[in-house]
């Protein structure tokens, strides 16, 4: 959470889900048949689910996934406070599956900027690419360098942009201005304030989520 995880590329010079680690729908599945294969699929997508994070004062800080939400539960470090109508299933137990959990003890909150990384940019991003406007699963956006890294490019809040392949092979190793691409807009640091309003927007989602959003 708020960790700065170490970035990864590809032989392309592209970050991939699989360099940065994150789990992708059925890439855990082992090779078995089409049902089993359709189910993990299933649970992983649902595993991805966003999950509201509270500070133990029950202040929104932070959205995660059901997987790691299930994690803290596990390991005593969070609470659910709200609760799924559905289960997943481990060897022995059935599990409730969390909508918001509650840290149990309380943590500070830097009020800077957030880590840069691939979730966090492309959580700015809304999941869209920011050249051809579509909204994109994680697994199908890379994050591209507005300025190419070739060209003297940083990796920096204000030059990396979440982009689908296509428009990423489109533009290849040129600026926006050479492929003739137009930004959605003008890439911005991640903000505590831009963080509550993705909250409020996830949250439209989940009425569960709503008592603890909209005060
Ligand atoms: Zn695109």
């Amino acid at each position: 959470m708020g960790a700065n995880r170490h970035m990864s590329v590809d032989p392309r010079g592209r970050y991939t889900p699989e360099a940065m680690g994150e789990a992708v729908p059925g890439s855990d599945d082992p090779a078995g048949s089409r049902s089993h294969n359709l189910l993990s699929t299933r649970r992983a997508s649902l595993m991805q689910e966003p999950v509201l994070v509270l500070n133990a004062t029950y202040e929104p800080i932070n959205v995660t996934a059901v997987r790691r939400a299930m994690v803290l539960m596990l390991k005593g470090v969070a609470q659910a406070e709200e609760m799924h109508n559905t289960e997943v299933h481990s060897a022995a137990h059935a599990h409730k599956v969390p909508s918001v959990i509650r840290l149990l003890a309380y943590r500070h909150i830097p009020q800077q900027s957030r880590a840069l990384s691939r979730k966090n940019i492309l959580l700015r991003d809304r999941n869209t690419c920011q050249f051809c406007i579509r909204v994109f699963p994680s697994s199908e956006l890379t994050l591209d360098h507005v300025v190419p890294r070739s060209r003297g490019g940083r990796s920096t809040w204000e030059n990396l942009v979440a982009c689908c392949y296509r428009c990423n092979n489109n533009k290849g190793d040129r600026t926006p201005e050479e492929a003739g691409l137009k930004l959605a807009r003008r890439p911005r640091p991640f903000t505590l304030h831009t963080s509550r309003q993705l909250m409020r927007l996830i949250g439209h989602r989940d009425e569960r989520w709503r008592k603890y959003l909209f005060y």
